[in-house]
């Protein structure tokens, strides 16, 4: 069975325990590769490379670590059937998705930071007749990048990307469900020309690895994307000893859908919104609010449209979701539709595991699922289940809408259609979200501040955003 191993110095190594973790296909359910079971005595390698190469590569020009990452982007766009396998396989989700979303979007990661390393200016002040001040942006030293599965390299190389870019040296954990391409990249990185020990890509499980890298002493700042329960502990464990935190966490979506909106725009972007990735993206839309006079109309066509979803191996053209990423995770998404009849709501369609052929009979597949009935503050409208599976509730006023599509701890992202140009941004001020997409969704432009409010985060991803959280600002006075 294959081994996957760490990338510390620029160099793959076994972990220094000798131990591994099974990796499950979920397509199938069967253990496809191992993983190295890293711990602390690991990172401290690795800290010690970036130490070492931290000089190297803080002090090269810009333009040079550009051309590095530019090359590095290059890299992954020439090896890109091979990453597109290698996602799909680790992950679950259609061959067609990872084609055509996770591995365009790393290349496109790296190619936008290496790009705009190069444009990135500091800020000076003139004080009238007394001086000026200008601002030093320099890269913060060691920095730890922690992702999650459901995007794999794709989140990965948000964070690492404009790490880079800025000058830092990093310790990266990809989740140890889909570390497959995490792994590959370290090759593209050694071929892209990036000297030994600037990045270093350690597996193994959150509570050890990426625990010894939340703690360690050396690393100065920590980017991480995942559950709020795992920020909220990454908070409270590396906040005291001052290190700098980005943390994009969890979300429970509204997508709030107006009478007036453009129908078949609305109705096909919410299938894609509600069940995208077999619903496991952070961005999602999971609570789909109607007005009331569209809402027969609309259950009808989506529930229709739903219930015509292709669920298949991801390998099929014709899939339209893929398996979900584990059995620990199938099982809890479906507990949430237990928990949703509970509650009082009746499923409408799908609302089961999904059983394939062989080789694909043991598989993690889940028919998409729509719920109505809920109550707005039932758990089942208040808590993350990260899979695919919406509810539909109607309503009657704006304010009515947006007390239910604010109600949740979370503050991610929300979609509103409608074409009133005036109550569409009126509903856009009034939502606590750090995104908001008005008769659209998932339209990304990486300058943009990407990031939620409330326990979806602290801090935004993206652009200078991105840049000025990777380095650290350094004012100097000079008196006239
Ligand atoms: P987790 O919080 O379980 O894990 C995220 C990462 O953190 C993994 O690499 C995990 O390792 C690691 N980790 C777990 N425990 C610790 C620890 N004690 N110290 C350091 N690292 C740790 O999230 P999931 O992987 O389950 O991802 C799903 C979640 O991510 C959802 O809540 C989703 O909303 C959120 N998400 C948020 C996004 C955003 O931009 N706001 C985007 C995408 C997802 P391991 O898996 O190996 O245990």
């Amino acid at each position: 069975m294959e081994k996957l191993q760490n990338f510390i110095d620029g160099a793959y190594c076994a972990p220094k325990s000798g131990n591994y973790i099974d990796n499950y296909e979920p397509a199938t359910g069967k253990v496809y590769s191992l993983i190295p079971n890293s711990d602390a005595s690991d990172v401290e390698t690795a800290v010690q490379a970036a130490e070492r190469a931290y000089p190297i590569w803080s002090k090269m020009s810009a333009e040079d670590r550009s051309a590095v990452l530019i090359r590095l982007s290059e890299g992954i766009q020439a090896r890109m059937d091979e990453f597109v396998a290698a996602e799909s396989r680790d992950n679950g989700k259609p061959v067609s998705l990872a084609a055509h979303v996770d591995i365009p979007r790393a290349v496109s990661n790296f190619h936008f930071f290496a790009t705009a390393i190069v444009h990135f200016a500091s800020e000076s002040h003139f004080m009238e007749g007394v001086g000026v001040n200008y601002t030093l942006r320099k890269p913060i030293g060691i920095v730890g990048c922690i992702s999650p599965w459901n995007l794999p390299l794709y989140l990965f190389s948000w964070k690492i990307a404009p790490a880079l870019a800025a000058g830092n040296c990093v310790i990266a954990k990809p989740s140890e469900i889909t570390p497959y391409t995490a792994y590959l990249l370290g090759q593209v990185a050694k071929d892209a020309g990036l000297p030994d020990g600037v990045l270093n890509i350690l597996h193994g499980e959150g509570k050890t690895v990426g625990d010894a890298i939340i703690k360690h002493q050396k690393i100065k700042a920590i980017s991480f994307t995942g559950g709020t329960a795992t920020g909220e502990y990454i908070a409270r464990t590396a906040a005291p000893m001052f290190k700098k935190l980005s943390l994009e966490l969890g979300g429970k979506n509204p997508n709030i859908i107006f009478a007036d909106c453009d129908f078949d725009d609305m109705l096909n972007t919410t299938l894609r919104s509600s069940f995208a990735n077999q619903g496991q993206i952070c961005l999602c839309g999971s609570r789909i609010f109607i007005e009331r006079p569209l809402y027969e109309r609309f259950k009808e066509a989506f529930v229709a449209k739903v219930a015509k979803t292709v669920v298949s191996n991801p390998t099929d053209p014709k899939a339209i979701l893929g398996a979900v990423v584990s059995k620990p995770h199938m099982e809890k998404v479906l507990s949430y539709v237990e928990l949703a009849k509970q509650e009082g709501g009746t499923v409408l369609t799908g609302g089961e595991q999904v059983q394939l052929d062989a080789p694909y009979n043991e598989g993690y597949y889940i028919r998409p699922t729509v719920i109505e009935g809920l109550a707005y503050d039932c758990r089942t409208n208040q808590e993350e289940i990260f899979g695919p599976v919406v509810t539909i509730t109607p309503f009657d006023t704006e304010e009515e809408v947006l007390l239910m599509a604010n109600s949740t701890a979370y503050g991610l992202a929300a979609t509103v259609w409608t074409s009133d140009l005036k109550r569409a941004h009126r509903v856009a001020d009034e939502l606590q979200s750090g995104i908001v997409w008005l008769n659209s969704w998932l339209v990304r432009d990486l300058r943009t501040p990407f990031g939620g409010m409330k326990a979806s985060g602290v801090g935004r991803e993206g652009g200078w955003e991105a840049l000025r959280f990777f380095t650290e600002a350094k004012n100097v006075f000079v008196k006239y």
